[in-house]
Order: C-alpha cells, then sequence, then structure tokens
C-alpha cells in the first residue's frame, strides 16, 4: 500500500512492541511505563461515574466544547496557582491524554523540515510524534543537573531551532530533574533564541525526595507550552490531559483539536472532575508517591548489591523510571536478548536516541512489586555479569 509520506519516518512504538513480548507472565518487566494499578481508584471513580450519571443524566453523554468540561479546566488553572503560576482557564485546553496535547502542538508548531531541540535521550512518543510533522530533530545532552545549557545555547544558536521540548521532572526515559538554576537559564535561552519551550510534565506531582522546584514557565519572559495529566495522578485509562499555552497560540490549537476529535470525551471529563471534587486529592498523590518512593529505594538497593560497577544509574527523586548505561563497547539490545532468556525484561535505551546510542536502558520501578524487582534485579544483575565479561 503506497502510504503518505509523513508516515516514512514514523516508527512503531518500540516500547508498545516490546511490550508483546514481555507479557508473558513468567517474565519480571521493568519495561513498561506502567503506574501501579492498585495506585488507581477504581472503586472512588466508580462513585464519581454514578454520581454523574444520577445528576447530569444525558447530559454527560451529549458533544460538547473543544476547549473541554469548563469546571476541569478551572480546576487545572487553580492547581497551577499553588506553584505560582496565574493561568485563566481559558488558557486550558482539555486533551486525550497529554501524548494529544502532543500532537497538537505539532500540528499547530511545526513545519516540515523545521528544527527540534529535544533531550538526549529523550521521549520516546515525543519523537514518533513530531516525526510525523517532519521535525528535524537536534539532540542536546542531558546532564545529572538536567540539559546541558551550554550545548542548548550552541544548538539554538547553530540550527535556529523553533521548538525546544523537555521533561525537566523526572524524565521519560532517565528519570533526571532539571535544578533550579538549569531552569533559569533555560528559560533565559528561550528568550534569547526566540525558541518555545514545550515542556512536559506529567511526573511532576511525583517527587518523594528532594525540594519542589517551580516549572520552567515561571520562570519565563516569552511565551511557552505547559503540558499535564492525570494519567500518574489518577489513572491512564481515563486518558486526560491538558495543554496550557499562550494567548496567540490557542485558537490554532483548537482548531487543530477540532479536525482530529472535536472533543475529549464529555463522560470522562465530567467523572473525573467529580472525583477530584469529591475526593483528598492530595492525600491519593502522596500515597502514590510513598509506594513509589518504596519501590524505587528496593531497586536502588537491589542494583547497588547485583549490578557490575560498570554499570551507572540513575537515582530519581521521583516519577517512575530509573536509567542505566553501560560502557560504551556493550550493546543493550544485547543484554536484552540475554535478559528475555532469563525472564526479565527492560526497555533498551536506542529508541530514545535520535542518533542510535545503543549502550544505555531504562528500568521502570512503579510497576513491579518489591518481590518481583528484587528478583528481577537479581536477574538482570546475572545477565550482565554475563554480558560484560
Ligand atoms: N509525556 C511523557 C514524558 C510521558 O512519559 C508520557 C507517558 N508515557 C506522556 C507524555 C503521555 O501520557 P498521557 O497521554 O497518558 O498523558
Amino acid at each position: 500500500m503506497k502510504t503518505a509520506d509523513r508516515m516514512q519516518g514514523v516508527h512503531r512504538s518500540y516500547i508498545r512492541e516490546i511490550l508483546k513480548v514481555t507479557a508473558r507472565p513468567e517474565i519480571i518487566s521493568f519495561a513498561g511505563g506502567l503506574p501501579h494499578p492498585d495506585s488507581f481508584p477504581a472503586d472512588r471513580v466508580a462513585a464519581a461515574a454514578a454520581k454523574v450519571f444520577a445528576e447530569e443524566g444525558a447530559s454527560a453523554l451529549q458533544y460538547s466544547t473543544t476547549e473541554g468540561y469548563a469546571p476541569l479546566r478551572k480546576w487545572i488553572a487553580d492547581r497551577y496557582a499553588r506553584q505560582g503560576l496565574t493561568v485563566s482557564p481559558d488558557d486550558i485546553l482539555i486533551t486525550t491524554g497529554s501524548q494529544q496535547a502532543l500532537d497538537m502542538a505539532g500540528r499547530a508548531l511545526l513545519n516540515r523540515g523545521d528544527a527540534v531541540a529535544i533531550e538526549r535521550p529523550g521521549y520516546l512518543g515525543a519523537i514518533q510524534c513530531f516525526s510525523m510533522y517532519g521535525a528535524d530533530f537536534k539532540p542536546v545532552n542531558l546532564l545529572a543537573t538536567g540539559v546541558d545549557t551550554d550545548m542548548l545555547d550552541d544548538v539554538l544558536e547553530r540550527t535556529g531551532a523553533k521548538v525546544f521540548y523537555a521533561v525537566p521532572n523526572f524524565q521519560n526515559p532517565s528519570g533526571i530533574s532539571y535544578d533550579a538554576s538549569t531552569r533559569h537559564r533555560v528559560a533565559e535561552l528561550m528568550a534569547r533564541h526566540e525558541c518555545m519551550l514545550v515542556e512536559d510534565n506529567p511526573y511532576g506531582e511525583l517527587r518523594f525526595l528532594g525540594e519542589d522546584v517551580p516549572p520552567v514557565r515561571c520562570h519565563m519572559q516569552t511565551p511557552s507550552i505547559l503540558l499535564g495529566s492525570f494519567s500518574k495522578m489518577v489513572a491512564p485509562g481515563m486518558r486526560l490531559g491538558w495543554i496550557y499555552a499562550p494567548d496567540g497560540l490557542m485558537d490554532s490549537l483548537v482548531r487543530a483539536k477540532q479536525a482530529s476529535d472535536l472533543h475529549t470525551a464529555t463522560l470522562t471529563q465530567s467523572i473525573l472532575y467529580r472525583y477530584l471534587v469529591d475526593n483528598d486529592v492530595d492525600a491519593h498523590i502522596a500515597s502514590i508517591r510513598d509506594r513509589y518512593k518504596r519501590h524505587r529505594d528496593i531497586m536502588v538497593a537491589s542494583i547497588r548489591d547485583h549490578f557490575p560497577e560498570e554499570v551507572a544509574t540513575t537515582e530519581p527523586e521521583g516519577g517512575m523510571f530509573l536509567w542505566c548505561t553501560l560502557p560504551d563497547s556493550v550493546s543493550a539490545e544485547e543484554v536484552f536478548k540475554e535478559a528475555i532468556r532469563n525472564n526479565v525484561a527492560f526497555v533498551p535505551g536506542k529508541p530514545f536516541y535520535v542518533d542510535g546510542t545503543d549502550n544505555t536502558f531504562r528500568l521502570n520501578f512503579s510497576n513491579a512489586s518489591p518481590e518481583k524487582i528484587e528478583e528481577g534485579i537479581a536477574r538482570l544483575g546475572k545477565c550482565l555479569r554475563h554480558c560484560l565479561s
């Protein structure tokens, strides 16, 4: 079948392909980016749904506005005030997960061939999505303190990139967060180079160590986009996220979304809003943080016990992932094959790079039980020793 040119450079999500292999019950998987299912408030969402049907009836099943359910947009705007950001509900567009927000941003901003600065490694879903619009990626290294701002300065200067896509909190895949001075510097560089920051923040609420750091948006003198999601604080299956965008861009985003799906499901927006106002969401998020901290501590301790010293790992202060770097000569894809033979799985780092680097891999710590984490890391330690010997 002769498909459109735009599909040529777009690969199937490598992770979704890997998940087919790792679904076998005997495999301990650190591959998916899945929240822990016990963190989904199923009973409370069911109660919220019953209330929506009792109180709103058929109107919860009707078409609605593209911008999204007004009370939900206000709830999001009010929550930003806690981070020191003054946001009008009019600047919020509800999307079908923040993945759709990325798609809307790509459609509204990118022409084929436009340079897009992206973290190296970068979020696979953004690479896939912006590829669809012909992005010419310009990778910028991540350091332990966040993006390498000297390199970013240089890349923006040389390429005139129109957009910088960043995940400053507990990045997927690396788990790295930007420190305060990196955030200031990024804001300054965006202004100096007239570059649009697309700041993606699905994990910001999941800090379990250290102090909260305000979004880069708080330091920006120029317009920028901020994306958010309910996937990690409530449940990903509801597919609810949002995009906060400056005045001049909102109309294009709304038109892009209309062309795509008219609006996000009326029903799930109403149910989620009911859930948010009828429950103590902060207590719920605190329980998720506690759980993930426990998982992360067990994974870090097990790695120290079992991994060879030559394997470097990040020790994140939040989120769901940590990131391992092998000696240059070792291929993570080879380690992956050995791991699958030993019934343990992770995601090799290659698809997170636009330049083919192959000596890194991602481990998810939110989904497996503490017992499975210990057992899985011990198995992986054996595989690493085998591959590094
Ligand atoms: N951005 C990043 C950095 C992510 O890790 C994810 C989830 N894997 C998304 C966006 C998309 O999340 P959702 O569509 O569920 O909000």
